[in-house]
């Protein structure tokens, strides 16, 4: 997989075709190394268009199980539930987000020397140097730089961990709230408290095949961040029932495969997409992740006007009601936005939230750490995924 498919389903679904010969053995033996741009074919870059599903989970780890079977992709299908474990995690604890939002800002205000040069590659390291361009060109990096990444911008630079992460929620396709956030946090030694992940220089070397050796540059023995005790995990809010009548169904980017949802007994008579992107941080977003966003919303928009038979179309936050009015319909439905920048943005709106069964079955299971709600997994993939169609 060299580049990442345009923002749509049918060019996701074309790159889960070619992927999936690859989603047994030989993603679990090759899904750590990182060959650099253009040589990576041991995972699927598919975040970007799981992160807005245009492709949903399902999707994915049922393709896996119908290529290998539920043992040799069990690889592949762990790395998809680690992001059901992060939303669930945080959708339980949204204090969590509140805080980096705080932490985030705090350092937004008084950033520290070293960091515009840290994100123009300029700090010398010159692996970390070629990943911050990467990023900032793609807007996508492999799973393991992310982590040498954060590992470095936190440990070696000392540069504030929401700082970087913010860094990432403006530039990364499939920047999501969950997944950004907790990952930053597990790097730092604050998510599992007391446990931070260390870059190496002979790891680096290793799984980026010599192309890059930081012997000598790296801070390989720093002490872990703390910001106390995780909080306890709330009890999830119920989903909203929706009444029979008519509705307009609100899309956002958090959830652009609306053929998909259960709409109970709502009469949809109009379809309107909200963009949020420009949400991700107080600084904005970058160009390339606001576009992939727009364009997976374009892509929706025209699915679902096909689907729904009824005009679908792209509305300002601050109109959805009145456009709501104007095409009769008695409420708002919309498929719930987890804790992040768009639950945010909605809130005010007070829309009928529908949640998938993946997320109602998910979600109250990351109670711990991941691997416990492993244990989950095979129970949730018989109910989600091998059940028949039924599981949205
Ligand atoms: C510091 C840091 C920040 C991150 N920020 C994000 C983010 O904002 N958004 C995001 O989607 N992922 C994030 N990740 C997780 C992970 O790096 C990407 O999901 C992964 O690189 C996507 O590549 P892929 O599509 O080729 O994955 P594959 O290996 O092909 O896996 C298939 C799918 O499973 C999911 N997945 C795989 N690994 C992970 C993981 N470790 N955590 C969560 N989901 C995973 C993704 O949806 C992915 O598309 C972050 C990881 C780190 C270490």
């Amino acid at each position: 997989m060299t580049e990442i498919a345009p923002p749509s389903r049918a060019a996701a679904l074309a790159r889960l075709d070619a992927f999936a010969p690859r989603m047994g053995r030989a993603y679990e033996a090759g899904r750590n190394h990182d060959p650099g741009p253009g040589a990576r074919r041991d995972v699927s870059m598919l975040s970007p268009h799981v992160r807005h599903r245009l492709v949903t989970e399902r999707d994915l780890v049922a393709a896996a199980i119908s290529q290998h079977g539920p043992r040799a992709a069990e690889k592949f299908i762990q790395e998809v539930f680690w992001r059901s474990y992060w939303k669930g995690w945080l959708e339980m604890r949204p204090v969590v987000w509140d805080r980096f939002r705080a932490a985030r800002d705090a350092a937004l205000a008084a950033p520290p020397p070293g960091h515009e040069a840290a994100l123009r590659g300029e700090t010398g390291i010159a692996c970390f140097d070629a990943w911050a361009r990467e990023l900032i060109e793609t807007g996508w990096l492999h799973n393991h730089a992310r982590m040498w990444f954060a590992s470095i911008w936190i440990f070696t630079l000392r540069l504030p961990w929401a700082l970087g992460a913010d860094v990432f929620l403006r530039h990364l396709l499939d920047a999501d709230a969950a997944s950004n956030t907790l990952s930053w946090r597990w790097v730092a030694g604050m998510q599992t408290r007391g446990k931070h992940y260390v870059a190496r220089a002979e790891n680096i070397a290793r799984f980026t095949g010599g192309r890059f050796d930081p012997r000598g540059q790296l801070e390989e023995d720093p002490a872990p961040l703390d910001d106390g005790p995780a909080p306890p995990a709330a009890a999830l809010p119920p989903p909203d029932r929706v009444p029979e009548g008519s509705a307009l169904l609100l899309l956002h980017e958090d959830d652009l495969h609306p053929e998909s949802l259960d709409l109970g007994a709502a009469r949809i008579v109009a379809v309107a997409g909200v963009a949020t992107a420009d949400r991700r941080s107080p600084v904005g977003v970058a160009p390339g992740a606001r576009a992939f966003a727009e364009g997976a919303m374009e892509d929706a928009l025209a699915r679902a006007a096909a689907h729904f038979g009824v005009p679908a179309r792209r509305v300002a936050l601050e109109d959805i009601a009145a456009f709501a009015a104007a095409h009769g319909a008695a409420r708002i439905v919309t498929p719930w936005a987890p804790v992040g920048w768009t639950a945010d943005a909605l809130a005010p709106l007070k829309p009928l939230r529908l949640r998938r069964d993946w997320d109602s079955l998910c979600w109250p299971r990351a109670t711990k750490g991941f691997f416990a709600f492993r244990e989950h997994i095979p129970a949730l993939t018989e109910a989600l995924v091998m059940r028949g169609a039924a599981a949205r």
